[in-house]
């Protein structure tokens, strides 16, 4: 069912506590967490705690948790006191998707071009 946790999502087992990862926020909703491969100096994740399998799913099946995402994702933003940053979220595997949780990357501390490529 939508929302459930899934036993075989490595997000889920985040969530969980069943796999460590370095947590920076937590709310009732959501987490937010370093990436393993970082790809700035920062380079945060930011799921919500159900299990959505990415952005399309999540705004489709829970808009307000989206909205919760969103804004945890400006939250990690401020704290890191970053000016200028991006907000990514990959949505199917050929825009990169590699992990079928819905996640935010939230990129900052260095300068972004774009199109990333
Ligand atoms: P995607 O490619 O699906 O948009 O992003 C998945 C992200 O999850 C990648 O940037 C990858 O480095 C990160 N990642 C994969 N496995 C782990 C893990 O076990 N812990 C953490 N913290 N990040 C992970
Ligand atoms: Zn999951």
């Amino acid at each position: 069912m939508a929302g459930e946790p899934q036993d075989d999502c490595l997000f889920c087992k985040i969530v969980a506590g069943h796999v460590p990862a370095t947590i920076v926020r937590e709310t009732e909703t959501t987490v937010a967490f370093r990436d393993i491969n970082p790809q700035a100096p920062t380079h945060v994740l930011v799921i919500p705690k159900a299990h959505y399998e990415n952005a399309a799913a999540l705004a489709a099946g829970a808009p307000e948790l989206a909205a919760d995402v969103l804004r945890e994702a400006q939250s990690v933003a401020d704290e890191d006191k970053l000016e200028s940053y991006r907000i990514v979220f990959n949505t199917g595997a050929g825009a990169g998707q590699t992990v079928w949780h819905a996640h935010a990357h939230v990129l900052g501390g260095r300068g972004l071009q774009w199109p990333p490529g």
